[in-house]
């Protein structure tokens, strides 16, 4: 078996148009939809995330506000700055880019959104309301898992409810932000939802649980986690992993950092080429699995179009009062 692969870049690009055509329709009516991005100190992966959110809201035609603050930023100022985003017409929503420096508590941060505008789903009444199967603003990645799943399910001539109903599904990770969340999703959609985590590896679990799956997402961040061995033949296969990785020259296998031998054959890495990969042992997993998503280009491609959703949404329930 050939996997088809399923291509996040073609649905994230159906996805632009048809919120394209939303944004207009919202603009028309009189709201300015727009996303703003809090920082608090230098990060190197939230400064490259935020200048990503700011790029993609440009070419949407979406608001943005960017509110960067010191690292020597106080917690009640950092906590007055959402307060003010809170407030401005323009922000429909609002998103913390963590890690915040040790004096600034995430939970301070995130309890301070405005339930209406936390559009990544941070706030602990958005995900109680997911939690009781009421989202209502189902988190960017997870909503892009499923995004990808229910067309890829549609273009294959499947009803929806059908296919997930009772489905094996395996998520492997539980963070709060993509594996949890994702969980609840499955289960709001009456699929048989495992989650499987580090633990469940240590204890030498994971393909006991992986390889009966008819779903399986997942979201380590452990490059080639998941060979064609731990794969049911046939399964649907998203891969959420995205990992920076030094390939080595002599024997092509992945490392971590440039700075060490190669971890298999000792070769020097100091001229290696990087690249990125998921979890996923993607070349091998395709001989087996029916469908799969690359990486890049699969479940990150997608993501920003969740985000842009849940803003036009955000955006339409305060025009609406
Ligand atoms: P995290 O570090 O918060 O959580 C990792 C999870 O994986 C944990 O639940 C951990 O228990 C589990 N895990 C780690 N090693 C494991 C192992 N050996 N076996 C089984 N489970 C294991 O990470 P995260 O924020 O949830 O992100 C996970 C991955 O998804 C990362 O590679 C991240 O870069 C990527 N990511 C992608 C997107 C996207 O838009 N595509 C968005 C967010 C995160």
């Amino acid at each position: 078996m050939s996997a088809k692969i399923i291509d996040g870049k073609a649905i994230a690009a159906e996805l632009r148009e048809e919120l394209s055509r939303e944004l207009e329709g919202l603009k028309a009516a009189g709201a300015r939809p727009g996303i703003a991005t809090l920082m608090v100190g230098e990060d190197f992966g939230a400064g490259m995330y935020r200048s990503a959110v700011e790029k993609f809201c440009g070419e949407m035609g979406l608001g943005y506000r960017n509110e960067s603050l010191s690292a020597d930023t106080g917690e009640e100022a950092v906590v007055a700055a959402v307060r003010s985003l809170n407030e401005d017409p323009g922000v429909s929503g609002i998103l913390p880019l963590r890690p915040f420096p040790a004096h600034v508590s995430d939970s301070a941060v995130i309890n301070s959104i405005s339930v209406d505008k936390d559009v990544d789903c941070f706030h602990p009444f958005n995900m109680g309301r997911l939690t009781l199967g009421e989202p209502t603003f189902p988190p960017a990645t997870p909503s892009a898992c499923i995004e990808l799943l229910e067309r890829h399910l549609r273009a294959e001539g499947k009803d929806v409810t059908d296919a997930l109903e009772g489905a094996e599904v395996c998520v492997v990770g539980h963070s709060n932000i993509v594996g949890k969340p994702l969980a609840l999703l499955f289960l709001n959609r009456n699929a048989t939802t495992t989650v499987a985590h580090v633990y469940t590896s240590n204890r030498g679990n994971l393909a006991k649980h992986t390889s009966v799956a008819d779903i399986l997402v997942v979201a380590a961040g452990v490059p080639q986690l998941i060979g064609p061995d731990v794969v049911k033949e046939g399964a649907v296969i998203l891969d959420v992993g995205i990992n920076r990785v030094v390939v080595c020259p002599e024997c092509g296998a992945l490392n971590r950092s440039k700075k060490n031998p190669c971890r298999k054959c000792g070769a020097d890495l100091a001229e290696a080429e990087t690249k990125t990969v998921g979890d996923v042992d993607y070349e091998r997993v395709s001989g087996k699995a029916s469908a799969i998503t690359p990486v890049p280009g699969g479940v990150g491609a997608v993501t920003n179009m969740m985000l842009a959703r849940n803003t036009l949404r955000a955006a339409r329930a305060q025009l609406e009062g």
